[in-house]
């Protein structure tokens, strides 16, 4: 199962991927069931989730019925439990939208509730984040969810994610930071999808950052202190909801 997954994972393109992904993981709903894990996206409870992973597969990490991956949960709790989003309406600009995400926010955010990226078939506008097609101080809520890591420049997105939020809106700008660098290593001559997950750790991560993202984010304007909220949660909350060991979370405001 787990090669199998892996072997999707690196042949089937993006834009396709979650389309055989639903398909699939449903199929394993009956095989999964139980209470020991609970997914607070969908709700649905199962004895272990399924495994994912690129490079290395990581045990419980897959929902079978919604598809939310550990850092996925660990957003849904964050919104739930320390914002207003799913009780206030609000202008969401939710780029590179996930799957998992996009059936509750649209029901609870209706018409103000926009989903943007290069070429998800999810998407409703299609648009380069380096070049945000909309005014600025529009949105309220802008969710940008591992997709800085795959952008050309991402401190040009970073200044167009600035200028798009309104003054007092906030931001969730996730990527995978490694804790043990301090510095985000690049280097744009390194471009083959080979050369990329040898250096960057997956085939179309254009680097990888260290300690210092968060200055990234700064720089562009943004108030940013990040959060261990899986500590905050504690242990059996992070066996519960089968969250993320290393993903802090950088709630970024426009003050
Ligand atoms: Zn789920």
């Amino acid at each position: 199962m787990k090669t199998l997954i892996r072997f999707l994972l690196q042949n089937i393109p993006r834009k396709y991927l979650q389309r055989v992904a639903i398909a699939g993981s449903r199929l394993m709903v009956p095989f999964l069931k139980g209470h020991q894990i609970e997914c607070p996206v969908c709700g649905k409870h199962f004895r272990k989730l399924l495994p994912y992973g690129y490079v290395i597969s990581r045990k419980n990490a897959l929902c079978p019925h919604c598809l939310s991956l550990e850092r996925h949960r660990l957003i849904w709790l964050f919104l739930k439990r320390e914002t207003p989003f799913f009780t206030q309406p609000c202008q969401v600009l939710h780029l590179a939208p996930e799957y998992c995400f996009m059936k509750y926010f649209s029901a609870v955010q209706g018409e103000g509730y926009i989903t943007a990226d290069l070429e998800s078939p999810w998407a409703k506008v299609k648009m380069n984040v380096e070049e945000i097609p909309f005014p600025e101080n529009h949105f309220d809520v802008i969710l940008c969810n591992h997709l800085l890591e795959h952008v050309e420049d991402d401190r040009k997105a970073l200044r167009e994610l600035f200028r798009v939020l309104k003054p007092g809106g906030w931001a969730l700008l996730q990527s995978p930071v490694d804790a043990n660098r301090e510095k985000t290593y690049e280097d744009r001559a390194i471009t083959s999808p080979e050369e990329r997950e040898k250096h960057f750790g997956q085939k179309d991560h254009l680097r990888a950052y260290g300690k210092d993202y968060t200055d990234r984010l700064r720089e562009a304007g943004f108030t940013v202190n990040p959060l261990d909220y899986v500590a905050i949660l504690g242990e059996d909350l992070q066996k519960r909801y089968a969250l993320p060991q290393n993903e802090l979370i950088y709630y970024a405001e426009k003050k």
